[in-house]
């Protein structure tokens, strides 16, 4: 009889290892999972990678802020670097597939390849981030920030729950802050991530892997109303109401979103009354407001119509209106002739014209896109949830995910 090995296919075993490392050790929740930057869980995980990285024939760093990077070399030294990966950390009581699922199919890629001595004129990378979620620091998407030269300040005041700052948890992992620099990498023709859909479009369409337009640029502004705060018994035509001048903002502000075209998105998603009591007209409030879009120009127009209405809705009901912009995140389109190779691709790999999607999601290759140019991957996921427990994907989804990759690896190859 003929001993028969249990061998995996890539899609089974990349999702199999993201089940595996949704636990302790490479947790720091006993019950689920929660992988932030720089803490005992992501150093677990780092080891964890670095064998399989090895197993499937790359060489292994670390680089100085904390991310891995796999190196399979391609058919000359100085060749250039075709980049695979996602991030490797999770929010509190995250999903095992975020992330994660992007950094396996890059090793399966590899392993695939690697199996029979195939080398291609670029190398191959998979590089795992360390930050993108932000989930411990107030920082967010550090590693791909770094990896992609931008300029990176600490400010000495950002530190964990614990009062850990973020410069003494790069200091215990042996990392030093000056050398963020270091972590740029070099020479990179394209940089492509594989990530779980985060949003229901796959899963109504029927099909496994989709294309991705673009990454939304988004802006997130704090605003504070101040009215007057009153006895409830207050005359209707006498009162300065900060809450009622909000509420009227908050469905302008929707209406503004609904308006336009299908990926711009406006939220109102946190609301504070200060002081609020129910014999009280409230006086003060502060509230956030989100404004997401892929196409290019399109946040900014929704923004000044936001602002607009904002002034007009205060100064017709007397209250006074502070606009604070707390983050201005730019987005990215993924690049055409990557889109175009990817897109082959998954026919190939799937039979299927492939749908093109948005990301209203932030993604690490939103900031890759300052460094080459990128394209990412979506793979359908259960009812497009995610940074939840909850987070699900089908195996054979994930096998479609590394049928297409490992194409697009091919047909760049061939391209080039
Ligand atoms: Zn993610």
């Amino acid at each position: 009889m003929i001993a028969t090995s249990k061998i995996q296919a890539g899609g089974a075993r990349a999702k199999a290892r993201c089940d595996e490392l949704g636990t302790v050790p490479y947790s720091d929740q006993a019950d689920g999972l929660f992988r932030p930057y720089l803490g005992p869980a992501h150093k677990a995980t780092l080891g964890r990678l670095a064998q399989w990285m090895d197993e499937a024939g790359m060489s292994v760093e670390t680089d100085a802020v904390g991310n891995i990077i796999g190196h399979y070399a391609g058919t000359t030294p100085d060749a250039p670097v075709l980049l695979l990966g996602s991030h490797v950390d999770s929010v509190r009581d995250g999903g095992r597939y975020d992330g994660m699922l992007g950094v396996m199919l890059g090793i399966e890629a590899v392993a695939h390849f690697s199996r029979s001595g195939q080398r291609f004129p670029f190398a191959l990378e998979v590089i795992g981030f360390g930050d993108e979620e932000g989930s411990r620091f107030s920082t967010y998407m550090m590693g791909s920030r770094s990896a992609a030269g931008l300029a990176q300040t600490i400010d000495e005041g950002v530190t964990d729950r614990e009062g850990i700052t973020l410069r003494q948890a790069l200091a215990d992992w042996g990392l030093s802050s000056i050398r963020f620099r270091t972590a740029k990498r070099e020479n990179v023709l394209a940089y492509i991530e594989a990530h779980i859909e985060q949003a229901p479009h796959l899963e109504r369409a029927g099909l496994p892997v989709g294309l991705v337009r673009g990454i939304a640029s988004q802006y997130r502004y704090r605003v504070t109303i101040k009215g007057q705060a009153a006895h409830a018994g207050t005359a209707m035509h006498e009162r300065r109401d900060a809450l009622a001048a909000a509420a009227e903002a908050i469905t302008a502000i929707e209406s503004i979103g609904a308006a336009g075209p299908d990926d711009l998105v406006t939220t109102v998603g946190f609301l504070t009354v200060e002081n609020g009591a129910p014999n009280v007209v409230p006086g003060h409030v502060v509230m956030t407001v989100d404004i997401r879009a892929v196409t290019p120009g399109l946040r900014e127009e929704a923004a000044r119509q936001v602002l607009e209405t904002l002034e007009a809705i205060s100064r017709r009901r007397g209250v006074a209106l502070e606009c604070e912009q707390v983050q201005d995140l730019q987005g990215a389109l993924c690049n055409e002739t990557l889109n175009a190779t990817l897109r082959e691709a998954i026919i190939e790999a799937t039979g299927h014209v492939p749908p093109v999607l948005l990301s209203q999601a932030g993604h690490d290759a939103m900031i890759m896109a300052h460094l080459a140019p990128m394209t990412m991957l979506f793979i359908r996921c259960e009812g497009g949830i995610s940074h939840n427990p909850a987070e699900a994907v089908e195996s054979d989804d994930v096998e479609a995910a590394h049928r297409t990759l490992v194409s697009f690896i091919k047909r760049v190859g061939e391209e080039r």
